[in-house]
């Protein structure tokens, strides 16, 4: 069993609690982004693509324990971004170990050794490395887009694990993974002493630069069947046995959007950790405004009807285990028997949100309307234009109640700015979530590989980053 018991009882604790309160919709594990910088750039990745002003941002550890607070759940889960650049995560680390929350901190691991060097961190139960690991070296390598790094996740690993520290390792995967090679790599992983392996299907972002590769819901439950088929018996994994039977396509699950709730720079993101509806400033508001009936896979909302990725079901994966005995049943099953058992830094605090002056407005146009929803999707700065000929760029992050949430280009402080103050939006800053750095670094990584191939002497390459 990879999970040590005390954490077991803690979530389980906690859901009966929950139970107790009669609580409809609660978090199990409190998805905790305190920046959106990275220093890769993978092609399946939807969450780094904004301007280099946003990148540059951090999150005070005070709002983050905020956050905290007010959401309760028992494990935080510190995504980014890479959470190993964000200045303040030993600091983060020791306030949540204090507070007795079990921390996964998701990492791409190139800056563990360093940070392990520096003395930033101490072994505890509370504090796992989650170790972002997308297969063998060369699956790994070309899905975070740099080489190398596969070699030095390793490294990474091992000397963690020496130190004591709790190590699992976190795998997305794609349309172009060789099921074979995944199983040997849960078995390469295993043998360097991580406690526990988890796994999710990749969410098509429609910000990442690779389209082509998403796993749809048929390709995921063959990939899963293969991958799990037969299971090592040293395999370990560290997630629900009833999210991995609905991998399979063995058991139906509907998403669970408030189990996982993600909490970043711009406030409580509605609706999911993967879709980006609007922001809300408390967790309360989160719960109670949010329209839940417009996701998961039965709302038949598009955007939710491939994905099957741990922050909306896992959740619905444990409320089940704790919340029927068939559930409870199922579980205990598949967890003695197996799965597969024919038995079964310009740092701003987050957004405040000053109010900005404008001195006339108008009736509002369906095209300015228009513009301003496509502009929270765009992963670029635009140019605002209000009424009383003020010119404004910078990144527009939400629009609610007819106002926007905006990052200036310039300034650290967000900005409100109401919708009938705009008189016109332009698309003027490069939009980093488009395709073409992506293929353009595709087509250059197959010709160096070639060459390579070839016996030529080449050096190793990584996709575009932009410096900051
Ligand atoms: S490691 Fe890759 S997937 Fe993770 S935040 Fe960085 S770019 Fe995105
Ligand atoms: S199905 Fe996926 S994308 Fe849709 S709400 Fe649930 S977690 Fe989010």
């Amino acid at each position: 069993m990879a999970v040590p018991v005390s954490q077991m009882w803690a979530v389980a604790s906690y859901v009966l609690k929950q139970k107790i309160l009669r609580r409809k919709r609660y978090a199990t594990v409190l998805m905790l982004e305190p920046l959106l910088r990275c220093n890769l750039a993978c092609a399946g990745c939807g969450k780094i693509q904004y301007p280099a002003h946003i990148l540059k941002k951090e999150m005070e550890v005070s709002d983050a324990l905020k956050a905290v607070e007010e959401c309760g759940a028992p494990i935080i889960s510190i995504p980014g971004g890479e959470p190993l650049m964000y200045s303040k995560i030993g600091q983060l680390v020791k306030e949540l170990v204090k507070r007795k929350k079990y921390i996964y901190l998701c990492t791409n691991a190139l800056l563990l050794k360093q940070r392990l060097e520096e003395g930033v961190f101490e072994p505890s139960k509370y504090l796992t490395f989650n170790i972002h690991m997308d297969g063998d070296r060369e699956a790994h390598d070309f899905a975070v887009c740099r080489e190398g790094t596969y070699e030095k996740a390793e490294e990474a690993i091992k000397l963690a694990v020496s130190q004591g520290y709790r190590v699992c390792t976190n795998t997305t995967l794609f349309s172009h993974v060789n099921p074979e090679n995944t199983r040997k790599f849960f078995s390469r992983m295993m043998e360097l002493g991580v406690e526990g392996l988890t796994m999710s299907p990749g969410y098509s972002y429609q910000k990442a630069p690779d389209q082509q590769n998403f796993l749809n819901r048929e390709k995921t439950f063959t990939l899963f069947r293969d991958l799990l088929k037969d299971p090592e018996p040293e395999w370990k994994f560290n997630q629900s046995p009833l999210f991995m039977e609905f991998l399979m396509g063995k058991l139906h699950l509907e998403c669970t959007p408030w189990g996982n709730p993600c909490y970043t720079l711009f406030g409580w993101q509605k609706p999911c950790y993967l879709l980006q509806e609007g922001y809300t400033d408390s967790w309360e508001e989160l719960i109670n405004d949010t329209a839940w009936e417009n996701y998961g896979r039965a709302s038949g909302n598009s955007k939710c009807q491939n994905c099957m990725v741990h922050c909306g079901y896992e959740p619905t994966a444990v409320h089940q285990t704790f919340n029927s005995m068939k559930g409870f049943w199922r579980t205990m099953m598949a967890t003695l028997n197996g799965v597969n058992s024919r038995r079964g830094r310009d740092i701003t605090p987050p957004v405040v949100g000053k109010r900005i002056e404008t001195g006339a407005e108008a009736k509002v146009s369906d095209d300015v309307v228009g513009k301003l929803h496509r502009a929270v999707d765009y992963r670029g700065d635009v140019t605002v234009t209000l009424h009383d000929g003020q010119v404004l760029e910078g990144f527009v992050f939400n629009v609610e109640d007819g106002a926007i949430d905006f990052f200036p280009a310039k300034q650290a402080e967000a900005q409100v700015i109401q919708v009938s103050a705009i008189a016109n939006v332009d698309f003027t800053g490069r939009n980093f979530a488009d395709g073409a750095s992506w293929e353009a670094w595709v087509k250059k990584y197959n010709e160096q590989k070639a060459r390579r191939e070839a016996g030529e002497k080449v050096e190793a390459i990584g996709i575009f980053s932009e410096p900051l």
